[in-house]
């Protein structure tokens, strides 16, 4: 999947099968029963003209499911070349897309625009993400706000909210990116030394309150911006936060180019789409694109039947 020519953008049954294919890779597993055993499920096709394509029958259960069953797809009513679609533009736009953009782009609503976008970030985060960085590598943390300038909204009476956000970035590798209500050493730690590893060298400005959190890393090293350090050797280490900053670029660039103006209540989810595009940037956009979708398991995008 490389292009819009792909026919999962068009062909409704081949946007079933490529989601089978990224929900499935071990075969259909059954959404009533939870059973994986193939010997077990049983493709219901072109025996009779009324079966629904991708439907399958589970012989634990007597259920019958398709790939959609139980999840955001079903109940969306929305085509999954849409999904594919919104899902493909999202993951291959360095600075994210508007929803109205997107809504114009699918010939969807913008309130179906928006839920997809929506749903799509959901499924980019990532339930259980491993610490970044580990013995011999070095984390980046460093901190940055969003909003607070009336020059970033076009028709702003008055300055909108400072929101505060601190990203960790391995150098040459992942970033876990955070809102946090305010910018102390209490705020901050917590969330670095879940997030990060404490064998890695950390790396920071001269922001006190790194100073404490920086003792429990395998090394703590600072640049001093105020005397325009901005980068320096120490042995093997490269003593700088560019990576983090340069993540920061990336994340204003989208959202005050693309989304305008993002609420508090959304910022986290933004945070969690820019940190998933960064963190997918060695692979395709197909390939990204694919890896979202897969996220759709363990969210709210999935529920299970009350029955
Ligand atoms: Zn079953």
């Amino acid at each position: 999947m490389t292009t819009l020519n792909n026919p999962i953008f068009q062909d409704e049954n081949k946007a079933r099968e490529a989601l089978e294919a990224v929900r499935w890779p071990e075969g259909p597993i059954c959404p009533h029963c939870g059973n994986s055993a193939q010997d077990r499920i049983a493709k219901i096709e072109g025996k009779k003209h009324s079966h629904r394509p991708g439907l399958y029958y589970c012989n634990e259960c007597q259920g019958q499911f398709t790939v959609t069953v139980g999840t955001v797809f079903e109940r969306s009513k929305i085509p999954l070349t849409k999904w594919w679609q919104a899902t493909f533009l999202l993951n291959s736009s360095k600075k994210g897309m508007s929803a109205h953009q997107m809504h114009r782009m699918l010939g969807v609503t913008y309130k179906t625009a928006w839920f997809m976008m929506h749903r799509i970030r959901e499924a980019m985060h990532d339930m259980k993400p491993g610490p970044i960085g580990g013995e011999g590598k070095t984390v980046e943390a460093d901190e940055t706000f969003i909003g607070g300038s009336k020059k970033n909204r076009a028709y702003a009476k008055t300055a909108p909210k400072k929101m505060h956000v601190m990203s960790l970035v391995e150098q040459g590798g992942e970033s876990r990116s955070f809102h946090v209500a305010n910018v102390t050493a209490k705020t901050l730690r917590p969330l670095i030394v879940k997030a990060a590893s404490r064998k890695s060298h950390l790396m920071t400005d001269e922001g006190k309150w790194y100073q404490r959190v920086g003792e429990e890393f395998a090394s703590h090293h600072s640049v001093n911006h105020a005397i325009e350090e901005y980068s320096r050797k120490v042995g093997e280490l490269r003593v700088s936060t560019n990576a983090a900053e340069n993540f920061f670029s990336i994340l204003k660039r989208g959202i005050y180019g693309t989304y305008q103006h993002v609420s508090e209540a959304h910022l986290q989810r933004y945070l969690v789409e820019f940190d998933f595009r960064y963190n997918t940037r060695k692979i395709t956009d197909g390939e990204r694109a694919a890896k979202a979708l897969k996220g759709i398991e363990g969210k709210r995008l999935t529920y299970r039947p009350t029955h």
